[in-house]
């Protein structure tokens, strides 16, 4: 049998190397070696059979020296303490990268939804905020959207906080319905926002994007618009796959028509025109940009080798193994990082955030053209500290960006010693 893929060890010893690269003060570094806290918690919910289930669940908080904790919750069979733990330090590194005023936090439920009715979820969605209302609140923690969970349960989450504290604090969650007074382009940011990464690192590293041929692996909502913007853009969608199957068309796919579809038959597979492809061999398709927007951990030393594209984006959290990496970057393709990749969710949320805090709310432009200056931004940052030949890998050189700020913080804050 496989061993379990260790996230949290994996994600530690990529600090461990950015570390290294950049000389890190220790003490920084044993400030992020583990998580501030990890709440974990026994969420029990009557289901429509009468009987009741115990479902497990986590908030983990890894660290606020730049401000609140900030991160998603999930819901997902695999959503365990130890990959919850990754992501939450996934999203310190992400906030710090990007700049926002935010530290990193997860939220995971062991559960399949798929299972599970509308009242089940909706009770359970309840059940897991009260559990962790006490760590959570607008000044504290924000939790938000992340695998299986939208906007409706974004809904649910701050009306439950509601009745638990007594007062209706919308800030408290973002990525909520608009109106209740979530952001406009929050649901598309993060597909958006891999967008504006790819288009400056087409200016950087030269690649036209008319025409260019792309690959995606998930449709869900970071996939289908990924997908939607690259297709604005000129580019050419060349295969899709979602956790039933693919669907390959070297003259292009509309991922418009793909999504109606997909929301009539519950899956891309059979797409009229299309051929039909493994997730597997949608990784092996010779195309321009490859973008993982699934789970974690889906491209390691068993199919790296196979990879025939120029680029890989990691839209998804983690889908890259470290031995991976390496086997990518021996074979000359280019990793942009998931923190810089799909960093646009979250920043759109701390526009959430912000807005809800002087209760004025912004036209969807003015979200869209603020959203691709954090991007163009954080690309630039990054591109600079990697051309510059102090990062050997994009990935590397975000750490570096991401670990010098919070480095930064910890001085400024008196974490640490030092001027
Ligand atoms: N779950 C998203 C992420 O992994 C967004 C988090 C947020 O908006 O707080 O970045």
């Amino acid at each position: 049998m496989s061993q379990p893929y260790r996230h949290y060890e994996v994600a530690s010893q990529l600090v461990e190397k950015a570390a290294t690269a950049m000389q890190l003060d220790p003490q920084v570094k044993e400030l992020l070696r583990e998580p501030i806290r990890t709440l974990t918690v026994q969420v029990p919910v009557k289901m429509d059979n009468g009987t009741v289930k115990v479902f497990q669940g986590f908030r983990c908080q890894h660290n606020d020296v730049l401000g609140p904790f900030k991160g998603g919750i999930r819901f997902h069979p695999e959503a365990d303490e130890d990959e919850v733990k990754a992501l939450a330090a996934l999203m310190t590194y992400k906030c710090a990268l990007v700049g926002l005023p935010f530290g990193g936090a997860k939220g995971g439920v062991l559960c399949d939804p798929s299972e599970l009715s509308q009242g089940e979820l909706e009770r359970l969605s309840r059940g897991f905020i009260r559990a962790i209302a006490s760590i959570i609140g607008p000044d504290k923690d924000i939790p938000a959207p992340d695998m299986n969970t939208n906007a409706k349960i974004m809904g649910w989450f701050v009306d439950e906080f509601a009745h638990v504290q007594g007062t209706y604090q919308r800030g408290v969650v973002t990525g909520k319905p608009i109106v209740l007074g979530g952001s406009a382009g929050r649901t598309e940011a993060t597909g958006r926002g891999v967008m504006y990464v790819i288009r400056q690192a087409a200016a950087a590293f030269g690649l036209e994007l008319e025409g260019a041929t792309v690959a995606i692996q998930g449709f869900g909502n970071v996939g289908n618009y990924a997908a939607k913007f690259l297709h604005d853009e000129g580019c050419k969608v060349i295969a899709v796959a979602d956790i039933f199957g693919g669907v390959y068309n070297p003259t292009g796919i509309d991922p418009y028509e793909l999504k109606d579809h997909e929301q009539k038959t519950g899956s891309v597979r059979e797409f009229p025109g299309t051929k039909p492809i493994s997730s597997q061999e949608l990784f092996a398709v010779k195309c321009d940009i490859l973008i993982p927007a699934a789970l974690g951990n889906q491209i390691t030393a068993r199919n790296a080798q196979d990879m025939r594209c120029k680029w890989i984006v990691e839209a998804a959290n983690g889908p890259t193994s470290p031995e991976a990496d390496e086997i990518l970057q021996r074979n000359g393709i280019l990793v942009i990082p998931d923190i810089l990749a799909n960093a646009g969710g979250v920043t759109v949320s701390y526009f959430e955030w912000v807005q809800n805090n002087y209760n004025y709310f912004w036209s969807e432009d003015e979200v869209n053209q603020r959203l691709e200056k954090v991007m163009a931004d954080a690309f630039q940052e990054v591109y600079k500290t990697y051309s510059e030949g102090k990062g050997t890998t994009l990935r590397i050189a975000a750490y570096m960006v991401a670990l010098e700020r919070l480095a930064a913080a910890m001085k400024a804050r008196g974490w640490v010693s030092g001027n």
